[in-house]
């Protein structure tokens, strides 16, 4: 038995490499950046072909940086940017068209027309999701029309897949055409309650079911690495969306458990165990993930404009350099003045739903300077993200007992601490913040025998930074009505257009 795990961790600007030994520590990590194609407004595209070399490369470039023997691997695991869809040939794995990215908007007007034609409800409960263009079944609806494809498509010529089943078949000796339950959850082509395509949504985008790969669990032997990459055969045994696998990687094992993560945008996930919840407050229900053929489920929520809004400080306001300065100046000052900034720059999400909102600063006062608008910017992070929290604590009747933190903006301590208080609850950041990568090693990992169970793998996560909240409940109480005041005030500010 081998001695490493291998994440393949396939995002949307990079692909990384992450090689843990069996502490789930990591030991060497390589990551290769690809473009990112903008062919028109609201269009985002990626080249299947650089997604593949990238992924290969940063897995060839993480071996041999190690100096480890690829004999010594004993399972690899992939996670992936979620949504993005492909279509190929089945027999040559010639692309049709380029990879249509999650934040492609393009399909916009199909969702509308589901929605006209009375497929919101159906939608709701049987995918888990909300009607809307990120999720991949319009993307893979508009490839066919576009490309004249439905009758090859028919005839089982084509492969549809989200970016784990394009790495799948193209690194797996006998090209296997499959999926996971994760992925499969966010086409809004999948029944979450049955694990089975859903037919309604198949002839509502006149989707062949020849195309559609088979749904497997998450964590599970699905092959070997063809041995022409590495030299040698290594069972590949996990695949997951990225949210998913973080929530696996934070060991978020038992329901009520949350995990945050703090990038460009915020994805906050709750484990709801094998029921499915059903959210009041424009939440999405997902498969967390799937073992032994059992889901456990999960509440799903995003911010927007987490950690970009810092950038935002940094590249349009100029008013810091790094990010990291944010914490800095936050610091020099002992409160945000009651000034509140509401990034709503693209409209906002759960639970307001307001796409008609954009970005505001209220509170100002002739004494307002610089550090209060830095501080409000980091503050609204942990505000949205509280707001999220506190929909998934109305959906569940249950308050959280601890928020395990990752991505980019954990590294702020500001942040983090703020969060804390402003949720009442304990904040806890990992020892490995890789926690994509790492989710999608310890399935793999326990595919394989490495690991005997979750418990242990519950065993191996470790903590590295722990804040309890020190607000007290009267100005908690104030710094929130304030945040949901600003909120009001940032709501209805665009025209719809007619
Ligand atoms: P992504 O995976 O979405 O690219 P990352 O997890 O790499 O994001 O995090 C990058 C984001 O985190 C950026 O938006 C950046 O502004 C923010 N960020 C990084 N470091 C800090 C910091 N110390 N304080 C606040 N924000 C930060």
């Amino acid at each position: 038995m081998g001695k490493y795990i291998v994440a393949l961790d396939q995002g949307t600007t990079s692909s990384r490499a992450v090689l843990f030994d069996e502490q789930a520590r990591i030991v060497a990590i390589k990551s290769y950046e690809f473009e990112q194609i903008y062919p028109q407004p609201g269009w985002v595209e990626h080249d299947p072909q650089a997604i593949l070399n990238t992924q290969v490369d940063s897995l060839k470039e993480v071996v041999k940086m190690s100096g480890i023997n690829p004999a010594d691997i004993a399972a690899i695991g992939i996670t992936n940017q979620r949504e993005t869809t492909l279509v190929w040939d089945r027999k040559t794995g010639m692309p049709m068209y380029n990879a249509i990215v999650w934040q492609c908007r393009r399909t916009a007007p199909i969702v509308k027309q589901l929605c006209e034609d009375g497929y919101e409800e159906h939608i709701r409960k049987v995918t888990g999701l909300i009607p809307d263009a990120y999720f991949s079944g319009t993307k893979l609806k508009w490839i066919l029309d576009h490309q004249n494809l439905h009758e090859r498509a028919k005839a089982g010529e084509l492969c549809f897949g989200t970016v784990d089943s394009y790495l799948a078949w193209n690194l797996i000796k006998g090209r296997p055409h499959v999926t996971d339950a994760t992925n499969a959850a966010r086409t809004m082509l999948f029944n979450i309650h049955t694990n089975e395509w859903d037919d309604v949504m198949l002839k509502a985008l006149d989707i062949p079911r020849e195309i559609l790969p088979k749904v497997l669990d998450s964590s599970g032997v699905i092959g070997m690495l063809d041995p022409t990459i590495l030299g040698c055969e290594i069972p590949v045994a996990a695949l997951a969306g990225d949210q998913h696998s973080a929530l696996f990687g934070q060991g978020c094992f038992a329901p009520g458990m949350m995990k945050n993560t703090y990038g460009t945008g915020c994805f906050l996930l709750m484990n709801t165990g094998d029921e499915p919840a059903t959210s009041e407050h424009g939440l999405v229900t997902t498969i967390a993930w799937r073992i032994g053929g059992k889901c456990t489920y999960a509440l799903e929520g995003s911010v927007f404009i987490g950690g970009a809004a810092i950038q935002w400080l940094r590249d349009e306001m100029h008013l810091i350099t790094r990010a990291s300065e944010s914490e800095v100046v936050a610091n020099s000052i002992p409160d945000n003045g009651g000034v509140y900034l509401v990034p709503s720059f693209t409209g906002l999400g759960a639970p307001y739903w307001d796409m008609y909102s954009r970005g505001t600063i209220v509170g100002l006062t002739r004494g307002t300077g610089q550090a209060h608008i830095v501080r409000a910017a980091l503050e609204s992070i942990a505000f949205q993200s509280a707001d999220l929290v506190a929909a998934m604590a109305q959906d569940c009747g249950a308050q959280p007992m601890e928020l395990r933190v990752d991505g980019g903006a954990s590294a702020n301590q500001f942040l983090m601490q703020f969060q804390a208080d402003i949720l009442n609850c304990r904040v806890i950041r990992p020892a490995v913040i890789e926690t994509t990568a790492l989710g999608a090693a310890l399935m793999a990992g326990l595919a394989v025998g490495v690991y005997k169970d979750m418990d242990e793998i519950a065993r191996i996560w470790a903590k590295d930074l722990e804040l309890d909240p020190q607000m007290t409940e009267r100005q908690r109480e104030q710094e929130l009505a304030g945040w949901h005041k600003a909120v009001k005030r940032s709501m209805n500010w665009v025209e719809p257009e007619i």
